[in-house]
């Protein structure tokens, strides 16, 4: 039996059966049934599909919100957030299927034109830090291109893909076009990366695991995107406005206690300004209120699980430079304080590997140059930001740093209508925006001659 725990509490909250790989092959036949008919709708009629499911997301956003802070410990403002996010992403997406456009070639001789079709049946695999609002960014692109799909969640977070697919079914979709199976990853994961009905695997998690799908894909030569790890720089120069970049810097990388793949988990700073920097900042770190995730004022909550715990933990060893230690409850729950390692040297354990916890790396630089070498000397991609005053410089590095998202004077990463993905070993593929159908379509190119005889 599978024991769903709140992780602020260590209690069970649910009991589940978990699947093997025979449900996922029957989750895969039925979703292969359903992909004739969900593909030959009208688009206006998938549109109108769509948005019904988007408007139903809409009216259980509370209890969806509720249901994912119970499963995660994330505080309840940050999931209200989220399941925000999650329609957001399903009105989006629910405009597309009249926006699929192809394109008309000069050719001699005759017409050329291409058109964006379906996949099939897609496998979507998703990690536990952000359940249900992961999912959405595959989930939406998948289903308004015409694809039908199997959602695999983490099997410590189930709850809310649960119990998206009885809103999916509620709000009209069509039996079959949606499926969720819950089960281990090394099993049910497994069988959809290996399965030759599932067209594609959509996979977000670590950058480990992702190298072994890539891999497996092969077998059948399957389409693969890949969202994966970070270890994002937070680059700060002497001429910033350096209260605003101190005062977010912390919600950063402890933001969702910093199990984020975009968190900003190495600061660089310049010299001149490290140590007022570390001053400005340490307020915000030992006052952030880290605790009860249904208490409105909190910020930051506990980790997942006790294994997640000891993992981050081993980041912050006896004689590591903690600068800064801000608070954590005692008692049950998986809580760890936020920490602030400086100075630390980029070649440094905590600063080369993604901790996945509220444990940040401060790291001096000298000028732009050794800014954006530092940043760079990373295996990952992802996000990250740069705070300056000089909007040619912000500009010039922001095109010097190897990553996907960059934000200037802000650490935000993701927009529904922005592209969003890694480059380096963060992954593979662009999410979100119009530029995520092209990871769910195919392009099909027709060549009709004119020539008369
Ligand atoms: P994970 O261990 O890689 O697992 C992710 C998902 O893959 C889970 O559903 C897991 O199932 C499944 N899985 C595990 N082994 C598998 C296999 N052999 N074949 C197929 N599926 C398999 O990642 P996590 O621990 O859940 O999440 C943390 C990681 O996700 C971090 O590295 C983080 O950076 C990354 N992440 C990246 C992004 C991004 O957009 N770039 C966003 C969020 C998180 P079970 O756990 O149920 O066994
Ligand atoms: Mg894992």
């Amino acid at each position: 039996m599978l024991e769903v725990l709140n992780p602020a509490t260590e209690e069970v909250v649910e009991r589940l059966e978990p699947a093997t790989e025979g449900d996922a092959d029957a989750a895969v036949a039925r979703a292969r049934e359903a992909y004739p008919a969900w593909r030959a709708l009208e688009p206006a009629d998938r549109s109108r599909l769509l948005r019904r499911l988007a408007d139903a997301l809409d009216a259980e956003h509370e209890n969806l919100a509720r249901l994912e802070s119970k499963n995660t410990g994330k505080p309840i403002g940050d999931s209200r957030g989220e399941m925000g996010m999650v329609a957001e992403t399903f009105h989006y997406y629910a405009g597309m299927p009249e926006r699929l456009l192809g394109d008309t070639i000069p050719v001699s001789g005759g017409v050329d034109v291409t058109f964006r079709e379906p996949l099939g049946v897609v496998g979507l695999i998703v990690p536990w830090n952000f359940p249900l609002t992961i999912a959405s960014w595959k989930m939406a692109p998948a289903l308004a291109a015409g694809n039908t799909l199997v959602l695999k969640p983490a099997e410590l977070t189930p709850l809310t893909a649960l119990e998206f697919e009885r809103i999916a079914l509620e709000a009209g979709m069509p039996e079959g076009v949606v499926n969720v199976v819950v089960g281990p990853g090394s099993k049910v994961g497994k069988r959809l990366v290996e399965h030759p009905d599932v067209a594609k695997v959509a996979f977000t998690g670590s950058t480990e695991v992702g190298k072994g799908i890539m891999a497996e894909a092969a077998g059948t030569i399957k389409r693969v995107t890949l969202e994966l790890g970070g270890k994002s720089a937070n680059v700060v120069f002497a001429d910033a406005d350096l209260e605003k970049a101190a005062a977010s810097a912390p919600v950063a990388v402890f933001g969702n206690a910093g199990q984020d793949c975009c968190a900003r988990s190495r600061i660089l700073v310049e010299r001149g300004v490290f140590d007022e920097f570390l001053s400005l900042m340490e307020p915000a770190v030992t006052g952030m209120r880290v605790g009860d995730p249904f208490d409105e004022g909190t910020e930051m909550g506990p980790l997942i699980s006790a294994d997640h715990r000891e993992r981050v933990a081993s980041y912050v060893p006896e004689d590591a430079p903690v600068a800064i230690r801000g608070q954590a409850p005692e008692g049950s729950g998986f809580w760890y304080p936020p920490v602030v390692l400086a100075p630390v040297d980029n070649k440094d354990r905590a600063a080369a590997e993604e901790i996945f916890g509220p444990v940040v790396a401060v790291i001096p630089f000298e000028d732009e140059d050794d800014a954006v070498r530092l940043a760079n000397d990373t295996i990952y991609g992802l996000s990250g930001s740069i705070w300056t005053e000089n909007g040619a410089r912000a500009l010039r590095v922001a095109r010097r740093i190897e990553t996907g998202v960059i934000s200037i004077n802000s650490n935000t990463s993701v927009r529904v209508a922005t592209p969003f993905g890694g480059m380096k070993q963060s992954g593979v593929g662009r999410e979100l925006g119009p530029h995520a159908l092209d990871l769910y379509t195919e392009v099909k190119n027709v060549y009709l001659s004119t020539e008369e005889d």
